[in-house]
């Protein structure tokens, strides 16, 4: 049997052309190459299907950074915090991080396409991964159809949206607590923590009702001990694993 390469998708072709360039050389016909490597090529694409990708949805001191240190233990997962990307480089003083600065310390959001390229740099880092936990991202509607398309690039999508809701009295007094050790500017002025929960109401709550339309939301109660709100936010995780 002939194997014509028209008869290999592109994709394969330039995956088939790594491995001869990494000095692959197989000993088997080329018909039977090709069919090992688009085992190799399912198999990877079937991982991609079988990701368990997470929101942790919430406003500002709602917990979304203590319970997803949680999490990614728990769940394998690889955890992505846009807030926490952005004070990596601010205290590595790139021109990245000195541009954020600004809008972090006015309680404002840095722009979509900056925090959208970072997630996209991260997933990229991250191609072997069982699964993402997406923390303080999408903050806007337009991130929410940006990580859409990311993740379906990587045929896979966002599995399940959970939702930290706490009061407002409740999140104020957290933040003031967290901005006597955490160092973040942002958490010691009560002005600026105002400022970010009229951005979140304006900004990021609509993103919500993006995940709603799409039956993927689920709010689950934010206050009480850490450990009652993981095992809710457990609970939810397994019933979604599970169905
Ligand atoms: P966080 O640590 O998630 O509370 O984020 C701290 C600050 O970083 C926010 O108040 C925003 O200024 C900025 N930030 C973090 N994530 C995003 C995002 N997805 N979109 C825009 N700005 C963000």
């Amino acid at each position: 049997m002939v194997c014509q390469a028209t008869d290999i998708p592109g994709s394969i072709n330039i995956f088939l052309s790594i491995v001869v360039l990494k000095g692959f050389k197989p000993n088997i016909c080329p018909s039977h190459y090709f069919l090992h490597l688009h085992i190799i090529f399912v198999t990877h694409q079937d991982q991609a299907a079988h990701m368990f990708n997470l929101i942790l949805f919430g406003p500002p001191g709602s917990g979304k950074g203590t319970q997803s240190e949680k999490l990614v233990e728990k769940y394998g997962l690889i955890h992505l915090s846009t807030g926490n990307l952005l004070r990596e480089e601010i205290s590595n003083r790139t021109p990245l991080g000195l541009e954020a600065k600004n809008f972090i310390d006015r309680g404002q959001l840095v722009p979509d396409e900056v925090v959208i390229g970072m997630i996209d740099s991260s997933l990229e880092m991250h191609k072997d991964a069982s699964g993402f936990l997406f923390d303080g991202f999408p903050r806007t509607v337009a991130q929410a159809h940006a990580l859409d398309r990311l993740l379906a690039l990587k045929r896979t999508e966002i599995s399940i949206v959970l939702a930290l809701e706490v009061t407002e009295e409740e999140l104020i007094q957290r933040l003031l607590n967290r901005g006597k050790t955490s160092g973040r500017s942002d958490d010691n002025d009560e002005a600026i923590i105002h400022k970010r929960f009229t951005v979140y109401n304006n900004e990021t709550a609509p993103v919500a009702d993006y995940y709603k339309k799409a039956h993927k939301f689920k709010a689950i109660p934010g206050e009480g001990s850490v450990n009652e709100i993981f095992a809710s936010l457990r609970k939810a995780i397994d019933m979604a694993l599970a169905s």
